[in-house]
């Protein structure tokens, strides 16, 4: 069925292996938790692993497979990114301030991987609260590109895309407020998913930006990620804009025979963003990805032409937007109902002055204070609204896009991977970064990144595929066909080989 050694084997491989007892779930999870030994003290992609904790919920699914009760990720091992609460386990958001916060409860999607099966090997580094483009603002250190040491891994989810890329993991959840799931997945060469808002329960989900925060998922491939992803959504009604929909089986989806076998995506046009393909984007980039329209062509879809006349402003929209909401979710952490609190103080206001600025990274407080600047009184109009008269447009361009194409098509990031660093004195720089993928979450729409080539150094590119509100399927789908026909996908840095 498939050679690659097992700790690189797709999903379906794995499940195969444990519906026929090849290997056992406890076999598995010992499997990838040797290797997080092994190979994670180079990559720092984990924050928290407990082997005993692992092996026991590996127990518990092989019990139910033996039972012939098992799902379709019953016994699959996977990594959860810090920013999820696990009940009884640390969940630090890669922060000092829950550093020592361990959760009393499940996060939605926890409880349903768990209730599905699935086996957590551990939590997963990343930008302190989520904020960042690089994994390196962690409290416990930066993550380093498994292609590439002294290379970013991207952020925020980079311990998970890192993870998946070093086979540390098949699969891992992930969080996009603003592309922390397309642009790690993409600077570490997986694929990586995230849907329409509200499809993922962001209930025991750290809250960075609530209007833009949503649960992903993390793969060697499309397939993979249909797997992780189908069993994380659902309705919850403890989040007030969880979506009640009746569940979309992405495998089946994927499994199904094309009409037309030699041009699968016969029906498909993908729109490309004239503002997505001018100036800004690097040379390697911009070959890789032409490289992969030609694919998608050669594979029947129909490329052409779409404008996205506001997404250039997406940016400041976005920043604005998204601080504004982090200074009013972060105001929990005081050292009284949240949060570490400070050793010493004299008095109270003393108290949270020095457990906020001992407990929160600079760029977490940098956020804060702009945060804090655009929703107050006399600037309030002019930047937050502003900002979200922004969002409105540039929904509408993707609605009149969408009129037009079925998917739009862009690179992930203009840049691949930087060094570690490289941008540390420079946070506007980093957010620049983020052009391709926060028009996307201002939008609400889903989004997914795969490989598609390599720059001159041997870093990884990802493309880009957008879809309009709930194309999950069409997503995952076109993106699959691209990965039959290609091996990007395949490729593992040396440390996974
Ligand atoms: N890089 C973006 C930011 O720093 C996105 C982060 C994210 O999606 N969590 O806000």
């Amino acid at each position: 069925m498939n050679n690659a050694p097992l700790f690189d084997a797709p999903i379906a491989v794995l499940r195969h292996a444990l519906d026929t007892k090849a290997i056992s779930s406890v076999e598995l999870a010992t499997l990838f938790l040797d290797r997080i030994e092994a190979l994670d003290s180079a990559l720092n992609a984990f924050i928290t692993v407990e082997r005993e904790r692992t092996l026991a919920e590996a127990r518990a699914a092989d019990a139910r497979i033996a039972r012939r009760e098992s799902g379709p990720l019953t016994g699959i091992p996977l990594a959860h990114k810090d920013v999820f609460c696990a009940e009884g386990m640390l969940a630090t958001c890669a922060s000092k301030m829950l550093s020592n916060f361990t959760s009393p409860y499940d996060a939605h999607v926890v409880a349903l991987l768990k209730k599905a099966g699935a086996v957590n090997l551990g939590k997963t580094n990343m930008d302190e609260f989520a904020m960042g483009s690089s994994s390196e603002t962690s409290y416990f250190g930066p993550v380093v590109n498994p292609w590439k040491p002294g290379h970013v891994s991207g952020g925020s989810s980079g311990g998970s895309a890192a993870a998946v890329a070093a086979r540390l993991a098949p699969i891992a959840t992930g969080t996009d407020t603003g592309g922390s799931v397309r642009q790690p997945a993409s600077f570490c060469g997986v694929t990586g998913i995230k849907p329409t808002y509200g499809l993922v329960s962001r209930y025991g989900l750290i809250a960075y930006a609530s209007s833009l925060d949503q649960g992903g998922a993390f793969g060697a491939s499309a397939e993979d990620c249909a797997s992780l992803l189908a069993a994380m959504t659902g309705f919850d009604a403890r989040d007030s804009t969880s979506l009640d929909r009746p569940a979309e089986d992405y495998a089946a989806a994927l499994a199904a025979a094309p009409v037309d076998a030699a041009r699968p995506l016969a029906n498909l046009t993908i729109g490309l963003p004239r503002e997505f393909f001018g100036d800004g984007m690097s040379g390697d980039i911009r070959a890789a990805v032409d490289a992969a329209l030609a694919q998608y062509r050669a594979l029947g879809a129909t490329t052409r032409e779409v404008d996205l006349p506001n997404a250039r402003l997406a940016i400041p929209a976005y920043y604005v937007i998204a601080m504004a909401e982090a200074s009013s979710n972060l105001s929990r952490f005081d050292g009284v109902r949240y949060g570490r609190r400070a050793a010493e103080f004299t008095d109270l206001a003393d108290m949270y002055r020095k457990s906020r600025g001992e407990g929160f990274g600079a760029e977490v407080q940098r956020r804060i204070l702009i945060g804090t600047y655009v929703l107050s009184h006399g600037y309030y109009d002019a930047y937050y609204l502003q900002a979200q008269k922004l969002r409105r447009l540039i929904a509408g361009d993707f609605r009149r896009a969408f009129g037009a194409c079925d998917l739009i098509a862009s690179p992930t990031s203009p840049v691949t991977a930087w060094p570690l660093g490289a941008m540390r004195n420079d946070p506007v720089q980093m957010y620049l970064a983020d052009i391709y993928t926060t028009p996307v979450n201002l939008a609400g729409l889903p989004g997914i990144s795969h490989p598609c080539g390599f720059d001159a150094s041997g870093l990884p590119v990802g493309l880009q595929l957008i879809g309009d509100y709930f194309s999950e399927t069409r997503l995952l789908t076109a993106a699959h066909r691209f990965q039959q026909a290609t091996d990007w996908h395949l490729r593992r840095p040396a440390l996974a080989a």
